[in-house]
């Protein structure tokens, strides 16, 4: 099977090397030139423009930032609608607006092709080990037909129903970890200002109902003021914008996802938005005028 990729940051290039392992033949480009020798020493087809990746494949994958990126590459500036064959499906990986992915899924389905917007969760050592959780939106059949595709670059492939609705899981997703980060950091600072040690608090409920993914990971980060990313405030300030956007179209009401997006705003005022997302604790450090500690 031929495969176009397009957007080889972070997550793209590990994710398009796992296809190349898996015998893909691949066709990539990136705006940022300097990722293109790496990926060609890996065995990829590299290319000089999006227009020339999609020629004769069977699937157009992209990893790009947000919304604007994808609709600017499919729809507008590069036009690749246009340009892909009508037989070949667009998989778009990156996490946007859903809105946004209904909106792509409509006009290419003007051309007669077939979307599936496929987003993940895991970061970069997942992208890597080719373990990320892929949250998928499309028809069933199509789905079908890139399963295993996507199952190259993951440990779970999950269908969650019409297009857009891998985007919306997604979208569940960032708002639950923020949340889930925000909670952590507010009752470590409560906990040590009302006079037990952090470490203390950790080490009792971890194995509890309050015990979770997100707090073993970042409740050590926390104690170390370790902020290194990891997944950054900027990136979770966008995926809770579109949070914010997608909530308002349908009046679903999101007060705690509005709360910790302020927070992120004022780290990133602070100009800590290439922190990773533990960060929020500097929020409560700097209102409560302490720092947490061990
Ligand atoms: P990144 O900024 O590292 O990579 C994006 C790439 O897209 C860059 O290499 C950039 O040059 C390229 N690009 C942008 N516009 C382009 C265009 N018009 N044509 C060609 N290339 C273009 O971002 P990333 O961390 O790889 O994230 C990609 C997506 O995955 C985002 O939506 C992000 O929210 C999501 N995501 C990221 C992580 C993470 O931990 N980094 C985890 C899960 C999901």
């Amino acid at each position: 099977m031929k495969v176009a990729f397009i957007g080889l940051g972070i997550m793209g290039k590990p994710m398009a090397k796992n296809l190349l392992k898996a015998g893909y033949e691949l066709q990539v480009y990136d705006r940022n030139t300097a990722v293109l020798e790496e990926m060609k020493a890996a065995g990829a087809k590299v290319c000089n423009s999006s227009v020339e990746t999609v020629e004769g494949v069977d699937a157009v994958i992209t990893m790009l930032p947000n919304s604007p990126h994808v609709k600017s590459v499919m729809l507008e500036d590069d036009k690749l609608a246009a340009h892909m064959p009508k037989t070949a499906t667009f998989i778009d990986c990156s996490s946007i607006n859903p809105v946004a992915s209904r909106e792509i899924a409509a006009e290419l389905e003007k051309y007669g092709i077939d979307m599936l917007d496929a987003p993940v969760s895991g970061g970069e050592p997942k992208a890597i080990d080719g373990t990320l959780s892929f949250m998928v939106g499309g028809k069933p059949e199509v789905f079908e037909k890139f399963k295993d595709l996507l199952g190259t670059m993951g440990a779970s492939v999950v269908l969650c129903g019409d297009v857009g609705a891998g985007n919306v899981t997604k979208l569940c997703n960032q708002t639950i970890v923020a949340v889930n980060i925000a909670a952590l950091a507010e009752a470590l600072m409560m906990g040590q200002m009302c006079g037990v040690e952090p470490e203390k608090i950790f080490e009792a409920i971890k194995g509890g109902l309050a015990g979770s993914t997100v707090m073993n990971a970042k409740a050590p980060m926390m104690m170390d003021q370790n902020f290194k990313p990891g997944f950054r405030i900027d990136l979770h300030i966008k995926d809770l914008t579109n949070v914010v956007d997608a909530a308002k179209a349908v009046d679903a009401p999101i007060p705690l996802t509005q709360s910790v997006l302020e927070m992120m705003k004022v780290l990133k005022h602070d100009g800590d938005e290439k922190c990773d997302h533990s960060a929020l604790l500097k929020y409560y450090q700097k209102l409560a005028n302490e720092v947490l500690h061990h």
